[in-house]
């Protein structure tokens, strides 16, 4: 069973209020169904007081969901008590902001309220009145720009403002006047799909699906299309809460998720929070999520709309997802709040950062004078080749072939795979993560999604056969196969510990030249440099393409960096061993290794370099000290 210890738990979510003064249509508050089963009430100071109290590993609350919190009369006790003890308040799901007293806006800056999203859907007041009945667009303006006023006279980031946009049919041409304004008043905006799938609702669906795509994460119109694009289940996070950040009703009632109001694991206010996230019902609950157990009657997720598409669509949540956000401690916080502030904390928490990565770097320097490996095994020399037969899993549309990995000088880590995904597939939503990756397509065609593109030609490529791409580290994106066949690639994923960034290589895709273009030497070998650049995890990463006329080729030597190869057409002789066309061959740096045409025809292959600084060339002071001590 998977059993999250509370030990380390550093963040709930409990609800400040289940009440609301506003009729949104499609809102389960406004209409009454949240009400019957959570009751239309108010965390209450003294509860709020006993939870801080009862668990000081927790350093974060989030008190909004289904209510709106400002309407809680405690909520100015609650804002100074949460100070006082260092633990962070946001309401990041959400506030309307129409009804709320100066001194509770004062009190937002002056206790350090962590972040607000203002639900705001619409840029004029007829339009916001169309979704936010009874709301007041120019009050709502005004108490955001009464915020600002007290946020410059406390000199303070806080709450960091947070404009929500839910995108209809009748708000989506406001999309451009709501980014102007949310930029002249210093709020981020955040454009949302609407929650049609959840309450079977559908409430003024978009019109222009076209500009919602380009306008919104994930360039999708609507959740459906999102499923449709990705085959996975749009509000599956919220899931995670079970995890990270568990929903607790105002009077106790814990109900898990931001999703689930029909049914509860126990009473926190009663039962205390460790026995209630480590009850029978929340523990196969949590099992049900991750598909090891069938669905289990008398579970809430059993009647959720969002467990329902993650059975049919076979997605469920994974180990990997289920693990915690960094959360600051309520140490951090009061060093932040009360000692330092945030400029100076920040440089401490960098200092300390980066006085971890010298002894790290100091580690490994001594490590290698020593002569002993890295953390990763090494890569070794040799040829790979590309499974026989590459079939894509049924379900997932994609599949893997891992075919090395390992570290070397240049690289902490270094893993290479070859993938296959069906046409329409779309292996996961886009993603970033900390390691830069190399793709070449062998086979099909690919769109590649990139929701943080910059620059013209929109937040889509096109990549064709005998092209290839560079993400960038911490860039996110995602691919999906466009032609009627299966898409084939080869992927090439590194990273570099420690050391600092080398420089930004951006994202970039290529064509590989064909044999023709890259022409004949006088040796019968020529070569067509196709781009070459620092990135973060390398001193310096380069491609080039090569073309051997038969016989052609060069005698074995050695080289500082790795090489990679991707065979493209003809068969090579090196390593005392053949490679064909698709074969990968790898050379760690080091490794003795010639090259020689073997075929009867040009053989043509595109090769990368990975160029790395040495911990002993970033850090030469740690590197010096670790001599002394060798
Ligand atoms: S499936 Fe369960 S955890 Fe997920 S949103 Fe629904 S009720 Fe919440």
């Amino acid at each position: 069973m998977t059993t999250p210890s509370t030990k380390n738990l550093r963040s709930i979510r409990l609800e400040a209020a289940t009440a609301c003064q506003l009729k949104c249509p499609a809102c389960p508050t406004a209409s009454g169904k949240t009400g019957e089963r959570l009751g239309v009430g108010f965390l209450k100071f003294a509860d709020f007081k006993r939870v801080v109290d009862a668990n000081p590993q927790l350093s974060h609350i989030e008190l909004s969901n289904w209510g709106e919190i400002f309407l809680n009369k405690d909520l100015p006790a609650i804002l100074k008590y949460a100070y006082q003890k260092n633990v962070g308040l946001t309401a990041a799901n959400g506030a309307n902001l129409n009804t709320v007293s100066e001194e509770v806006l004062e009190a937002l800056v002056k206790y350090r309220f962590r972040a607000l999203t203002c639900s705001v859907d619409g840029a004029s007041p007829q339009t916001y009145a169309i979704y936010r009945v009874k709301g007041d667009f120019n009050r709502v303006m005004g108490n955001i720009r009464t915020i600002n006023k007290y946020k410059a006279q406390y000199h303070s980031p806080y709450p960091e403002l947070n404009w929500q946009f839910v995108v209809f049919g009748h708000n989506e041409h406001e999309i451009p006047l709501a980014k102007k304004m949310a930029a002249e008043l210093n709020m981020k905006l955040k454009l949302k799909l609407s929650w049609d799938d959840l309450y079977s609702e559908t409430f003024s669906p978009v019109k222009d699906r076209e500009l919602v795509r380009r306008e919104i994460e994930f360039g999708v119109a609507d959740r459906a299309e999102f499923s449709e694009k990705y085959g996975k289940v749009y509000m599956k996070r919220c899931c995670l809460d079970l995890w990270k950040a568990p929903q607790i009703n105002h009077d106790g009632r814990i109900l898990g998720c931001t999703v689930n109001y029909w049914d509860d694991y126990g009473n926190v206010f009663k039962d205390g929070l460790a026995l209630c996230l480590n009850g029978e019902r929340m523990r196969t609950a949590r099992e049900m999520l991750m598909g090891r157990v069938e669905a289990q009657s008398g579970i809430p997720c059993n009647a959720c709309t969002v467990y329902k598409h993650m059975r049919e669509l076979n997605d469920w949540i994974t180990p990997e997802e289920t693990g915690r956000p960094y959360v600051k401690s309520r140490n951090l916080l009061f060093v932040e709040n009360k000692l330092l502030g945030d400029k100076w904390t920040g440089r401490l928490v960098n200092a300390i950062g980066r006085m971890r990565d010298r002894v790290r770097v100091f580690h490994e320097v001594r490590g290698n004078r020593q002569g002993r490996p890295k953390r990763s095994s090494p890569i070794t020399a040799g040829i790979y080749p590309l499974p026989e037969l590459m079939t894509a899993d049924q379900s997932a549309g994609w599949q893997g072939y891992p075919l090395f990995s390992g570290g070397s000088t240049n690289v902490s880590k270094l893993t290479c795979h070859t993938s296959v995904l069906d046409p329409g597939a779309c292996p996961h939503p886009p993603h970033r993560h900390p390691e830069e990756e190399l793709l070449v397509l062998l086979d099909g065609e690919l769109d590649v999604i990139l929701p943080e593109l910059k620059g013209t030609g929109g937040k889509n490529r096109r990549l064709k056969v005998g092209g290839f791409l560079y993400y960038p580290a911490d860039f996110p994106h995602t691919i999906r196969t466009v032609s009627d066949v299966p898409a084939k690639y080869v992927m090439f994923k590194w990273i570099n510990t420690a050391l600092k960034p080398a420089g930004r290589l951006e994202y970039d895709d290529w064509t590989i030249p064909e044999a023709a273009a890259v022409g004949s030497g006088e040796d019968g070998m020529a070569a067509r440099k196709i781009f070459a650049g620092s990135t973060e995890c390398l001193k310096k990463l380069h491609g080039h393409a090569t073309c051997l006329a038969p016989g052609a080729g060069y005698d074995p030597h050695v080289d500082k960096h790795d090489v990679a190869i991707i065979m493209l057409e003809g068969e090579v002789e090196t390593l005392n061993q053949r490679a064909a066309r698709h074969n990968i061959i790898y050379y760690p740096a080091g490794t003795a290794h010639g090259m020689r045409n073997a075929g009867t025809g040009p053989a043509r292959y595109l090769v990368f370099e990975f160029h790395a600084r040495s911990g002993a060339e970033q850090y030469p002071v740690v590197a010096a000290l670790a001599r002394i001590m060798r």
